[in-house]
């Protein structure tokens, strides 16, 4: 007779191997299905969802968590595996059936209006279905109830414990230093030669450009044989196991830095997933704990490490090797220039490392508005331009340029936002732990000893999944709780 934990781990395995299959679906339809293969993949996703949400919320698999949790001789990281269990369960036994099938068709037909709206610049075209959403996701968040405000329990599905009254003094604490810093940043570049983003070297072909990627993954430490890159039009990982981590990238051939962040930020997620514990695969001690630890693995790779001078002073005369001639009279400074250019921008995913957490700010003060009631949908577009000319001092002129330019709200991710901020913090602080115990960063990324820095990451994060919350784990691995001014000094000794 197998024990209850060995059936519980059984049955959280064949949920995730659902959950793979689904993975799978998802990636394949981003990178390579053809096109006239859309409708019957909506129609297996479907299939598979229903199939997946039938047995997560069954009465059988309620029980076996309560009598698994009811032993007294579990060991801790098997108190963790039921407590984690239990709370997804009870979370997706809060949403009634027809809640979930609703918000996941108005989910998708919103997002395919938004994409429209946004090509279009048509605000009107969009506003109606904005609308729709926030109302089912303030449906959501009643269902899945809250202590102070239904926002929190929308953050709770991205930072599980997280709440707006916690995330809101980190963030004002942010914006009060950044906005100054930025304005320093942006005058002490005023009239030097590092004004302009202009593209560094020729065009490059794909392939060529490829196989430098790859050996970028390899070298920081990504298991090629336990993963793959490819490419899409947005770059994401999906982690099937540790054995399985599929990343994307970007290329552009006119512009060879493009693939290369996308790819450093793919890879850190991907190191991460590589990172858990193969042994306990399928149930939530191989599972990442949050979205804010997840990014400030991908950040730490992507900025620290990808936009520091010591990479580029490792990398440059390897890209030279690979792309030949076209990279002629290319310098590091030239790099450096491009790839850290300081500049209030009215694109999130196009803004530098500084300006970048004020687009979130923006976005978290909006969402945390609508849902207290303080905000109107049909508010939006003006609180957005507005917020824009406070915290960035430039107002968009058009909507596709505003609010209509994330993904997000269309799709029904509000309280997704902060974990991008979170995970730079995150980073920051996670960068200074490790030098205070191995000396200089930079050091170890000039001489290219990047297995130091991920084997750090495992032992101290990616091993324990989400045995402890994401609070505990950071401050386990940092000695302290979320403090940004690690990432205010990182910015502050880096371009001034
Ligand atoms: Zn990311």
């Amino acid at each position: 007779m197998p024990t209850l934990v060995q059936s519980l781990r059984q049955t959280s395995r064949e949920l995730q191997a659902l959950r793979a299959a689904e993975g799978l679906l998802g990636w394949d339809q981003e990178t390579h299905m053809p096109p006239k293969g859309g409708v019957t993949r909506a129609e297996s996703q479907a299939a598979l969802s229903t199939v997946l949400h039938q047995r997560l919320t069954s009465d059988k698999l309620w029980a076996l968590i309560g009598e698994t949790g009811s032993q007294s001789d579990l060991s801790d990281r098997e108190k963790a595996l039921v407590r984690e269990l239990r709370r997804d369960v009870e979370k997706a036994r809060k949403i009634p059936e027809a809640l979930a099938s609703d918000l996941a068709r108005t989910g998708s037909l919103s997002q395919q209006a938004w994409a429209k709206a946004r090509e279009r610049n048509a605000p009107s075209e969009f506003l109606p279905w904005l609308e729709k959403m926030v109302q089912l996701k303030r449906r959501e968040a009643e269902c899945l109830g809250y202590v102070e405000s239904p926002y929190d329990a929308l953050l709770d599905q991205f930072e599980p414990g997280s709440k707006a009254s916690t995330i809101k003094p980190v963030l004002e604490k942010l914006r009060d230093g950044l906005t100054p810093l930025a304005r320093r940043i942006v005058d002490a570049s005023a009239g030097s030669a590092t004004t302009s983003r202009s593209q560094q070297g020729g065009s490059i072909p794909i392939d060529v450009q490829r196989r430098f990627n790859e050996r970028l993954l390899h070298d920081m430490g990504f298991d090629l044989e336990a993963g793959r890159l490819d490419s899409s039009a947005h770059p994401f990982t999906q982690g099937l196991s540790p054995g399985d981590v599929r990343l994307t990238t970007r290329y552009r051939e006119e512009d060879w830095l493009t693939a290369i962040f996308s790819t450093l930020h793919e890879g850190g997620h991907g190191l991460y997933e590589q990172g858990l514990p193969d042994e306990d695969w399928g149930t939530p001690l191989a599972e990442a704990v949050s979205l804010s630890v997840h990014e400030s693995q991908s950040r730490l790779w992507e900025n620290r490490v990808g936009r520091s001078r010591a990479y580029w002073e490792r990398y440059l005369p390897i890209a030279k090797e690979y792309f030949g001639a076209a990279l002629d009279g290319v310098t590091v400074e030239d790099v450096l220039a491009q790839v850290n250019l300081v500049k209030p921008s009215l694109i999130r995913v196009e803004a530098d490392e500084v300006t970048y957490n004020l687009h979130i700010v923006l976005r978290f003060q909006l969402e945390e508005a609508l849902f207290s009631g303080a905000l109107e949908v049909a508010g939006i577009p003006d609180a957005w331009n507005s917020g824009m000319e406070k915290l960035l001092g430039i107002r968009p002129t058009s909507a596709a340029e505003g609010f209509l330019q994330d993904v997000h709200w269309s799709c029904g991710l509000y309280g997704y936002f902060p974990t991008y901020t979170m995970g730079n913090l995150y980073a920051a602080q996670v960068c200074a732990a490790m030098e205070r115990e191995m000396g200089s960063l930079d050091v170890k990324i000039r001489a290219g000893e990047f297995s130091v820095m991920r084997e750090w990451l495992r032992n101290k994060i990616h091993r324990f999944g989400r045995e402890f919350s994401a609070a505990d784990l950071m401050h386990r691995a940092t000695g302290e709780d979320l403090n940004p001014e690690y990432f205010l000094n990182y910015l502050e000794k880096k371009y001034l």
